[in-house]
């Protein structure tokens, strides 16, 4: 493409703010905490490999294109990142850069009686590190599988009680930020999953106390948080609604409630964007559809596959940042 600067032999890419979606796709926030989805171009044999940051990436097929789905970790910083794709056949992936606009998630401050939960001690640490480590496993893992039905079924009745992303300060201490969504709901009820999947872990967690974790596939895994029972074990396969444990309030908790986390591509995402339920698709539009920046777009009506492969060739001089400053070492808990 003659448009583009020259050493710049890679796409750039902007969200379209369409509106009409499609089943199989979250709603699209391109914000720390949110999801990002992309056009790959219309849907050949193979489902391309899309990478972001160190995690391979969800690809979805949907309306007969490929579209990765790229969860945005909540302490990216805004500004611009890379994806790469790649696709069967070809020797190297391909760069894509797109931008992260900033988000202001407000303030929550929160009493905490036991105060070696705010403040752990070492010997508390050096668990916390441990479980952390078990988390991140299944976080990091990936397993093949087609991506699950959209919209998720929400895991329990009951109010939403304290929203994602949110920054946390626990007895005047600033916090990691909530990490998931909180759902009000009385000790004993039954926890379900929100979409199919396999167990990739059980246990009781320091702050998170009895949790389970759903591997959806395609790096999209659920935790589930503060069980006052547990109705599953490790390597179980689940259906949608299955029941996987009961509400209750183990681990830092203020009261009973489901703390549930959703990550997709190891990166905690607002729960909320996958149980948007779609609109039906009266109205013809094409879904979502990121565009280059010659206003081309990448992929809907017109037969644009490997219209981005074929412009932007290279990619060595593109830095791959990673997706994701360095982690804060204090566990994402109360969660
Ligand atoms: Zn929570």
């Amino acid at each position: 493409m003659n448009h583009l600067p020259r050493p710049m032999l890679i796409a750039i890419l902007l969200l379209c703010s369409a509106t009409a979606r499609a089943a199989s796709l979250p709603r699209t926030e391109v914000v720390p905490g949110g999801v990002a989805v992309f056009d790959l171009g219309i849907a050949g044999e193979y489902r391309p490999v899309a990478r972001f940051g160190r995690n391979q990436a969800m690809v979805v097929k949907d309306d007969k294109h490929w579209r990765t789905v790229i969860g945005l970790p909540l302490d990216l910083i805004p500004g611009q990142y890379f994806f790469t794709v790649q696709n069967a056949g070809e020797d190297k992936p391909r760069q894509f850069k797109f931008s992260v606009a900033p988000k202001q998630y407000r303030t929550q401050h929160l009493s905490i009686a036991n105060k070696n939960q705010v403040d752990p001690d070492r010997k508390t640490l050096k668990r916390i590190k441990k479980e952390r480590a078990e988390m991140d496993a299944v976080y990091n893992h990936w397993r093949d599988a087609e991506p699950v039905a959209l919209p998720l079924q929400q895991p329990v009745k009951g109010e939403l009680s304290s929203s994602f992303g949110l920054r946390r300060v626990f007895n005047g201490k600033p916090r990691n930020p909530h990490s998931g969504l909180d759902i009000a709901a009385p000790s004993g009820r039954p926890v379900t999953a929100p979409a199919a999947g396999e167990i990739a872990a059980t246990g009781h967690y320091f702050f998170n106390g009895n949790t389970v974790m759903i591997d959806h596939g395609q790096g999209l895994v659920s935790m589930m948080c503060h069980l006052s029972k547990i109705d599953v074990k490790k390597g179980d396969k689940v259906k949608r609604g299955d029941i996987i444990g009961k509400v209750g309030s183990t681990g830092r908790a203020t009261g009973p409630h489901l703390h549930w986390s959703l990550s997709l591509n190891n990166a905690r995402v607002n729960p909320k964007l996958f149980l948007w339920a779609p609109k039906p698709r009266a109205d013809k539009k094409p879904p979502a559809q990121p565009e280059t920046t010659t206003g081309k777009t990448a992929g809907g009506n017109k037969p644009a596959k490997n219209e981005l492969n074929n412009k932007h060739p290279k990619q060595k001089n593109a830095k791959n940042k990673p997706a994701r400053k360095k982690a804060i070492r204090q566990p994402s808990g109360r969660q």
